[in-house]
């Protein structure tokens, strides 16, 4: 039996318009502060995040499935690499800082397939829980260079966008006739998505 996790049509449609949107809030700050990534002496993508849906997995896998069978070999060896780094660093109280397995010569090769953090990360944005505290994620570096001193700053809000991505979750759940995805929540790195294969039934 295939008890993989796969993401129908209307749900692959769902998700392509949430990070649309999401594009679109990040694309309003970033134009406020006047902000690009264009002359960055860095390269954020080896900052460490982990992921926590397996939609964002599956949506991932898909990308990995449509690359050439070499490219995804070489993808797959850099996150086994990458997983042996990331263990050790875990291992030694470090918190990883280790280049992501789908970066070639600086540049994302699954760029659609990127998932929300990374659509995220860079200009400043915040979490706003039902009982009104309020999370601050203040950017990236230049991003915090450019900012420093203002009184006010836009803020990309995660709430909504993250209330989307949960109910997403649960929609990928109900179409595999599991209601409690969405609550057996995953804790991974990309890398991790890439070395255990797609997502599956838990
Ligand atoms: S998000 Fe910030 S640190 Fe990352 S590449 Fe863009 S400007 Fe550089
Ligand atoms: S998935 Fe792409 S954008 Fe995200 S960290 Fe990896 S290379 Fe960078």
């Amino acid at each position: 039996m295939n008890d993989e996790l796969t993401i129908p049509p209307e749900l692959a449609a769902s998700i392509r318009d949430l990070y649309r949107r999401m594009q679109e809030a990040y694309d309003v700050v970033a134009r406020q502060l006047d902000f690009s990534c264009q002359g960055c002496p860095d390269n954020c993508c080896n900052s460490y995040f982990l992921h926590h849906t397996r939609l964002e997995w599956a949506w991932l896998w898909e990308g990995l499935r449509a690359l050439p069978a070499e490219q995804l070999a070489a993808v797959q060896r850099r996150a086994e690499a990458y997983r042996q780094q990331e263990q050790a660093a875990l291992a030694a109280g470090r918190r990883p800082e280790i280049m992501c397995p789908l970066n070639e010569e600086g540049r994302c090769i699954l760029y659609d397939h990127r998932l929300m953090i990374c659509r995220l990360h860079g200009v400043p944005s915040s979490l706003t829980f039902p009982d009104g505290r309020r999370q601050q994620f203040p950017g990236c570096f230049r991003c915090q260079e450019l900012v420093a001193g203002r009184d006010k700053v836009p803020t990309v809000e995660r709430a909504s966008l993250l209330r989307e991505l949960a109910q997403l979750e649960q929609d990928l759940g109900a179409a595999h006739g599991l209601p409690a995805l969405a609550r057996a929540r995953v804790k991974k790195s990309i890398a991790e998505m890439i070395c255990q294969g797609p997502p599956r039934r838990p």
